[in-house]
């Protein structure tokens, strides 16, 4: 991987020539101006003119975007760093492992080693301020002969991603300049601005589903181990105008305290200098959180994760706001009082995208400049945080046994394990074992263990402090995996191996594997049998099996984007599923049993099902929902035998709109001091003589989030035991849901509804409940 980027980095390098061109010359207005944004192939152009003009700088090629587009990064640094590139790597790889570097080799390294920083820019592709201050500060550091940016060329190496989602740069500009003019201006599209998984491509830094994460994570981060990652972000408009670490609690457990008070000071260092240069509405400590690993991937590399939140405009169009609209509630602060950690309040007037482009352009320089003057220290806290890593001692290490119910989950968890550079070894048994004593050895623990989420309620009794994020990531958990926490070593071999894939007469329904091949059986026209009994598969017939067909699946595309669609598509994609995806019209144009077997509705709530965008949000082309003639024609498939799914947000249409008959005990939203369930691990009983439990144990911890509970008399698959609900996360008001059901397989007509109380495809992780959802899909 390393040589491969050398390589290209050694095709793309040019000797200094023209003039560095100026942002204005190149994209023909200034950056930042109102009712400007850019196209990727002109952000792409542009860094590669720099390189030609410039020797501070070296972009390269990672890889394609999901799309299909150059997803290209820029190392910046002074001349003489940018020859030695390899050099430094190695530095940083020595760094990065205290078991290769001796101590007395580490001092002289944290003297000839540079600060690493990556930037990257704009994963939030409506957040478009970062990718536009992306180029006027290249521009700027190449040109502007001052100390500071001497001092950081000098003791950095900046490692800058104009954009970690540049498929969505284009999808906002293209929407952006169709509405421009009209009363739709400054929307956001109404589709999702990563293909597959929209705004959720910031919660993918550990499960890595998708390609810009894998990119970012192989080429960058582990080759680099940067020192410091600033991911730049923007937020809403009514409140703070930008966020800046310290975060607020909880912070994970397993966060070296060394990088947590690096974060409070680079943080607090960048409030410093915005408001010495004039800039009101600095925020710290507030808002976000460090609990789940979904963003904070170098937190557990030993690297910072620094990350500024900008007020947005309305993407490119000013927004003028009065006092009276600047929010009174802020998680840790009130955007309306001075408190020491909001000093200067703005209290309203015009924001622009220059404003956000000239608040991000001192936090960067800011950051950068600080970790040059302490470039020393940071280098010497990195290879401080290893050694704390490897001295880690408890518990030992964990083990993955060779006996598994689901050996293809169980390959991916290994595999996804060492994709972030776990050193996962072999046991005299086939089993896998991880100790604990290694540089990562805290990511591990982090991903295999159980998450205990404080209890943090706003008052006693009262209603709970909503996490940024979800609570839980137990990987074990939820892939159907079983990891045992080792408090003895535990011997071991070799590196681990993966074992063959699935192959032979029978393909178990618990092998998340098996699906796959099912699926390629079934594309390349080839018949598959089940038996009844196990619902393992064959692709040869078997006495008292039968032939199954290829289910006519159609999934459910709202105007207003949905990610869980988005990961929907991906997992039916990831396991070959042929899939229709269908529109409002489609839907109430009727006679859907002709087209479909099943139709999933993913999760939604059933107002926005019914409604949609209202007549006035959006141009009358994405307006509007199923309605009413849509609810009827849902009906009438099921009636005719089609079979629906509706996951998690959307079962509760199934209740309200379709008549399914049961009861749900659980309370809206407005109320969580009595039940809340923000994203964690809830313990399940699964009747397992149900079709839709084929390959899933009788007892599983499935994925809740604000998920729905039933009284009912309809067929029940699962259903919460009647206490010790919590398996992994948080969860307030168990007594709410004990006892009840959280799938229904309801009977209607001749087909079937089927209502999840739950996320069986999570994330691209719920490998476990990803059975259930399979079933479901091909009964
Ligand atoms: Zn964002």
């Amino acid at each position: 991987m390393l040589r491969r980027i050398l390589v290209s980095f050694a095709l793309l390098v040019a000797p200094a020539v023209a003039a560095v061109p100026t942002p204005k010359s190149y994209f023909g207005h200034e950056i930042g101006e109102d009712r400007t944004v850019l196209d990727w192939a002109k952000v792409v152009g542009y860094f590669q003119e720099l390189q030609k003009s410039s020797d501070r700088i070296r972009v390269a090629e990672l890889g394609k975007s999901t799309e299909g587009r150059p997803f290209i990064a820029a190392t910046i640094a002074d001349p003489e760093t940018l020859k030695h590139l390899d050099h430094y790597i190695d530095i940083q790889k020595r760094l990065a492992d205290p078991r290769i570097t001796p101590a007395a080799e580490a001092e002289k390294l944290f003297l000839e080693g540079k600060a690493v920083v990556l930037i990257t820019c704009s994963i939030h592709a409506t957040e478009i301020a970062a990718t536009h201050t992306a180029v006027e500060f290249a521009y700027r550091i190449l040109t502007e002969d001052n100390p500071h940016y001497k001092a950081i060329l000098q003791n950095t190496i900046v490692l800058l991603v104009p954009s970690l989602n540049p498929d969505g740069v284009d999808i906002v500009t293209r929407w952006y300049r169709k509405t421009l003019g009209t009363p739709f201006e400054g929307t956001a599209p109404p589709e999702l601005y990563h293909h597959y998984v929209g705004h959720d491509n910031n919660r993918d830094w550990y499960i890595f589903s998708q390609v810009e994460t894998r990119l970012t994570i192989a080429q960058l981060h582990n080759v680099w181990h940067p020192q410091i990652v600033y991911d730049v972000h923007q937020q809403g408009a009514n409140a703070s105008r930008l966020y800046v670490p310290p975060w607020l609690d909880p912070a994970e457990p397993n966060i070296d305290p060394i990088l947590m008070q690096e974060m409070n000071m680079y943080g607090s260092a960048i409030a410093a200098d915005l408001t010495a240069a004039g800039k009101t509405g600095v925020a710290i400590h507030a808002i976000y959180d460090f609990w789940t690993p979904s963003r904070h991937y170098q937190a557990f590399h030993g690297g910072l994760r620094i990350l500024t939140e900008a007020a947005s405009a309305r993407i490119a169009s000013p927004i003028t706001l009065g006092a009276d609209q600047i929010s009174n509630t802020g998680l840790g602060y009130n955007p309306r009082e001075r408190s020491w950690n909001y000093l200067e309040p703005w209290m309203g007037g015009t924001w622009t995208l220059r404003d956000i482009c000239d608040y991000e352009m001192i936090a960067w320089d800011s950051l950068l400049y600080n970790a040059a003057l302490h470039k020393t220290e940071l280098l010497r806290n990195f290879y401080r945080v290893g050694q704390r890593q490897i001295e880690r001692s408890k518990p030992w290490g964990f083990v993955i046994s060779a006996k598994q119910r689901d050996p293809g989950a169980t390959r991916k968890l290994i595999e996804t394990l060492r994709f972030g550079q776990v050193e996962v070894h072999r046991g005299s048994d086939g089993s896998a074992v991880i100790p604990m004593h290694q540089p990562y050895g805290g990511w591990a623990k982090s991903l295999l263990e159980v998450q205990h989420y404080p209890n943090d309620l706003l008052y006693p009794g009262g209603p709970p402090k909503q996490p940024y994020d979800v609570t839980a990531n137990t990987l074990p958990m939820l892939m159907g995996v079983e990891v045992r926490a080792a408090d003895q070593p535990v011997p071991f071999a070799g590196e681990w191996t993966a074992p063959n894939p699935v192959s032979g007469p029978t393909l178990p329904a618990a092998d998340t594997d098996s699906w796959s091949v099912v699926n390629a059986a079934w594309k390349a026209g080839k018949p598959v049998w089940r038996d009844p009994a196990s619902g393992d598969f064959s692709l040869a017939a078997r006495p008292g099996w039968a032939e199954h067909k290829q289910p006519r699946i159609g999934l459910y595309q709202p105007w207003q984007s949905n990610m869980d669609e988005g990961w929907t598509r991906w997992l039916l994609e990831s396991f070959g599923f042929v899939y229709t995806t269908i529109r409002n019209a489609d839907i109430q144009r009727g006679g859907l049993r002709q087209r479909f077997d099943a139709i999933i509705l993913a999760d939604q709530n059933a107002n926005s099902i019914e409604n949609g965008f209202g007549r006035n949000a959006m141009p009358e082309e994405y307006t509007g929902g199923l309605e009413t003639a849509g609810a009827a024609a849902l009906k009438e498939f099921a009636n005719a035998g089609g079979n629906l799914i509706l996951l998690n947000g959307a079962s509760q249409y199934a209740i309200s709109r379709l008549g399914v008959p049961a009861k749900t005990v659980t309370p809206d939203r407005e109320r969580p001091e009595l039940y809340y369930s923000p994203g964690s691990l809830l313990n399940m009983r699964v009747d397992t003589s149900s079709p839709l439990a084929y390959g899933v144990p009788a007892e599983i911890a499935a994925w809740s989030e604000h998920s729905a509970a039933w009284e009912t008399q309809l067929p029940v698959v699962a259903r919460y035991p009647d206490s010790g609900i919590l398996a992994s996360g948080w969860l307030v008001g168990e007594k709410v849901i004990a006892g009840h059901a959280s799938l229904i397989d309801a009977p209607v007509g001749n087909g079937h509804v089927v209502l999840f109380g739950m996320r069986p495809q999570y994330r691209a992780q719920s490998y476990l409940t990803f059975k259930l959802f399979f079933n479901a899909l091909i009964r």
